[in-house]
Parts: structure tokens; sequence; C-alpha cells
């Protein structure tokens, strides 16, 4: 990481092309981030903390399950899996917090490396509650590359275990949600990190999400307009930490929710979108598929809460659908059949172009556009 400049001057803070803000050099974990290059790794549910903002749906809070990306982890395979599809080129930690599950943590981290290469960077999120030394040397000899904490803003005492991985040869950094309740601890935070010399500190924009928005709500937050999940306030308080850090050796990274919703994901999108699009599929500029598709009448999406689609076995509708493809190829249609959301998938001008005749074959053609991931949800249908 690029060093920052020394104490006194003011370094200039910069609007980055990413709809965020930054002083000094950006986390290597980050550059990766912003071009999608990261498989996300969520190790599991499983937190020591308690935050009364944490962002974790009911699903997965507390709850010892594995994710790659949005796909259910079983095996490693299905890691290995995950990050060719995704094309990634390193992979974020995180949770609940994947210390709590070390061995595992450590394990992947380990198998990571070996499948993939020592350049694959592997970066962590955890918090200082299992910050022991041991701990940190168990990492560090599997081969992270950089680790982030959350501090417990009720408990900054907790920040002197940093020591602990501070003693090692790779990028340590904080990493914040961005709410201004928390201000003046978030300053005495600032300046015990320029004591200690810890590279880089990352703010967050406070969000709004779907999955604590009551308890936000309650504690008096709420969006800042409609069209944004981020929290009034937060801005103007990542404002302040650039300021207040212009003159500290601290790399600082104000990350906006846009930078997340709009940049991140889109182009995480738009890489496995490529690897896994098929010859009929466009991909959009937002990196969704946009597909010509072909359902048996009864059988559609808007269908799905049919007697007939729920009493049908999954089996006969597939041979159905295999029946139907062989006969409209022979009337020169290409068509592949989707086993996973029961449908045909063609090119969306043939759908277009032959409408009329496949809802007179008692078929329902639609132009399709959904995200690349393995649940390839829907983003929008359009029936014809
Ligand atoms: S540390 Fe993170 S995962 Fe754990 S409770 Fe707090 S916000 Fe949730």
């Amino acid at each position: 990481m690029v060093e920052c400049s020394t104490k006194n001057k003011l370094r200039n803070i910069v609007d980055t092309p990413f709809y965020s803000k930054l002083l000094g050099a950006l986390p290597t974990g980050c550059r990766m981030c912003v071009k999608g290059e990261k498989m996300v790794l969520y190790a599991t549910g499983v937190c020591p903390r308690s935050c009364w903002y944490c962002p974790l749906g009911e699903n997965r809070k507390d709850q010892d399950v594995i994710f790659s990306n949005e796909a259910t982890v079983k095996s490693f395979e299905d890691i290995v899996e995950e990050c060719e599809m995704s094309q990634a080129k390193g992979c974020g930690i995180t949770g609940g917090d994947p210390l709590a599950r070390l061995d595992r943590t450590v394990e992947y981290i380990v198998k990571l490396k070996e499948k993939f290469g020592s350049k694959f960077h592997i970066h962590l999120y955890t918090t200082f509650v299992l910050c022991s030394a041991e701990n940190m040397k168990r990492l560090y000899d599997a081969g992270l590359d950089e680790i982030r904490f959350h501090p417990d803003f009720d408990k900054l005492e907790d920040m002197m275990r940093i020591d602990n991985a501070l003693k090692y040869d790779w990028e340590v950094g904080i990493e914040i949600p961005c709410i201004p309740r928390y201000e003046k601890q978030i300053f005495e935070m600032i300046d015990y990190m320029e004591g200690k010399n810890v590279s880089f500190l990352n703010v967050n924009e406070f969000e709004v999400a779907g999955t604590n928005m009551d308890k936000m709500e309650e504690e008096g937050y709420e969006a800042k307009d409609i069209d944004s999940h981020g929290v009034e306030g937060s801005d103007e308080l990542g404002d302040k930490i650039l300021e207040y850090c212009q003159d500290k050796k601290i790399n600082v990274h104000y990350c906006s929710s846009t930078l997340k919703d709009r940049v991140q994901m889109t182009n995480r999108y738009k890489l496995r979108a490529e690897k896994v699009k098929t010859k009929f599929d466009e991909v959009t500029e937002d990196g969704q598929l946009y597909r010509g598709c072909i359902y048996l009448k009864g059988f559609a999406l808007r269908d799905m809460l049919s007697d007939e689609y729920k009493s049908t076995p999954r089996e006969e509708i597939i041979k159905k659908l295999n029946e139907k493809k062989e006969f409209l190829e022979e009337e020169g249609l290409e068509l592949i059949v989707d086993e996973k959301k029961l449908r045909l998938i063609t090119y969306p001008e043939h759908v277009e172009q032959f409408a009329e005749v496949l809802n007179e074959l008692d078929l329902v053609p639609a132009l399709v556009e959904e995200d690349p991931t393995v649940k390839a949800y829907e983003t929008d249908i359009d029936y014809l």
C-alpha cells in the first residue's frame, strides 16, 4: 500500500469515479471489490457480538450457514465452483464473525490459496472479541492477506488487541458503519489508530436495509431519500472524518451505498454473466441476462401458486418441455430446456417473432431479464 504523506501537510480528499471519497490509497481488498473481482465467502452467521444495527437477515443471523456469493455451500468444491463461475481473483471472508468458526475459516484460506495460487487475494472481516495472539497467528500462517476489524463503539478498549494483528506483514485496517450517534467514539478510535500505525480506515455509509429496517426506525434513523438506503447524516459525518484525517497517516475510504449497489454488484454480475450466459443471452449494462423464455401454460412464473403447478411432479413437466422442444425445433427454433426453472430458453427475437404461434400452442412466451447468480432472480418479465 502507498504510504500517506507526512503530518502537517493536508492531503486532498478525492471523489472517486465509483461514487466514494478517498484520502490516501485504497486497500487492495477494496480495489478488487470495486471491479467485482472478489467472491464473498460468508463463513458463518454466528457472531459473539449483537450489534443493534446488525444487517443480517433472520435466515443468517446466529445460524451456522455458509454461502459463496448467493450459493449455499455444502463442501469446499461448491466454493471453488462459485469462484470459477464468477471469475473471482480473490475473496472477502465475512459473517457473522468468521473467527467464531476459526478451524473452518483457516481451512478455506489454506485450500483457496492451494487451488488458485498465492496471488488469490483474501481479506477477512472480524471483531476484536476473538483477536487473540493465537488466532492471529493461525490466520497469518494460513496465508490471509488483509484483516479488517469492526470495533464495538461501546467498548473501544477492546481495540488494544489490534497489537496481536499488527505483528504480522499483512494489511490491517478498521471498517465501520458511519453511524451519526457514534461521532465522538469514531474520533477517539481514529486518534488511537494514529498512534498504532493502522494502515486504513474504511467507513461505510450507514444503511437502512430490509433486515434492520424496524430496528433502525425505532432508533430514529431513516433513509435520506426514496432512491437510497443511506441514512440521513451519514454522508455528513463521513466528510468530517475525512477532513479530520487529512493531516494523519491513515488511508480513509468513505464507501457509499451507491458504490455497493451500482458499481460493485454490477461489475460482479457482469463477470458472472459473461461466464454463465448461453448463446441465446445478451448481457445488459447492469450485468443482467436478457433472454427469450417459453413456459408451459400453467407453469409460468406467474402460475407458480396454481394447483396444477403444485401438484405436477417436476419430471413430468421436464418431459413435456422436451416434447415441446422437439416439436419447435422441427419448426426451425433453437432452444434448450432449463430444468431448474422449468422453461425453454431461446433468442429474444425468436419469442417476439413466434409469440402468436407459441400462444396458440398453449405456450407462454416471455422476454426475461434475470440476475446471473445461482438464484437467477427474474428482475423483469414481459409476457407476450
Ligand atoms: S459484529 Fe457484525 S455480524 Fe456481528 S452482530 Fe455486529 S454487525 Fe452483526
